[in-house]
């Protein structure tokens, strides 16, 4: 019983804490007396920032080879809000798109977007990353990182690129984002435990970083860096943990 009561709260923290970074404060920054080097210090919520051995991004590098389990991916058109919340851009998810790995199922809550990308695979930094934010009703939290190269303007983008909303602005997403069109070829990837990149850096999240890039038109990617500019954490220590491929 005590150990269900700590669950639910658990999760209650891990859902407030997601709906935290669409609050559209700017408390924090990239750079400056509010970047990285002092999240800690803005609020006793965030002391993993500047204090945690488990905190994301990374080079991902030195790769220990493995046998992987599959992910499978059940994704839907669909989204229910975008919202821009002065860190990024975002679009809110209802329930009902799952990643599911081993015995793990995963419910898609938001994805986001960072220029440039936050990890890098084998030192190489790509000019975006996607996270798409995972949860299960205990609180587990996982991300799916999807780097984009520059090349080809990406078509299903362009469907949420194309009126983007303004610092603090939210609203109902018009059509859907069909996320399977933003997948690649193979969902080959790399994995290690991290953290969310954001405050308040809660650690405990599996990170699934995909192998393969998708691309987007360097236009696409330039016009998010014009309206919230350079978004990417620097890198985090590696400490103990090991990077499997
Ligand atoms: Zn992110």
């Amino acid at each position: 019983m005590i150990k269900q009561s700590a669950l639910i709260l658990i999760g209650a923290l891990t859902l407030n804490s997601l709906i935290a970074s669409a609050d559209p404060s700017h408390s924090w920054s990239y750079e400056g007396a509010n970047g990285p080097e002092h999240w800690s210090s803005l609020s006793d919520n965030n002391a993993a920032c500047n204090h945690g051995w488990n905190q994301s991004p990374l080079n991902l590098t030195a790769m220990i080879d493995a046998d992987q389990l599959p992910l499978v991916l059940n994704y839907h058109p669909g989204g229910k809000e975008i919202l821009n919340n002065g860190h990024t851009v975002q679009v809110n998810y209802a329930t009902g798109n799952t990643l599911n790995v081993g015995y793990h199922r995963f419910n898609l809550m938001q994805l986001h977007f960072h220029t440039p990308s936050e990890n890098r695979i084998e030192s190489r930094s790509y000019p975006m990353e996607m996270h798409m934010v995972h949860a299960t009703p205990e609180g587990r939290l996982a991300v799916l990182a999807i780097m984009f190269k520059t090349g080809k303007k990406n078509a299903e983008l362009a469907r949420i690129w194309d009126d983007l909303p303004q610092p603090g602005q939210r609203r109902a997403l018009k059509g859907s984002l069909d996320i399977t069109q933003l997948l690649p070829s193979s969902l080959d990837y790399i994995r290690y435990n991290g953290s969310l990149t954001t405050p308040p850096c809660t650690e405990g999240v599996s990170w699934f970083v995909l192998k393969t890039p998708i691309e987007a038109s360097a236009d696409q990617m330039t016009r998010f860096t014009r309206l919230i500019g350079e978004n990417n954490r620097p890198l985090q220590h590696l400490n103990a943990r090991v990077i499997i491929k």
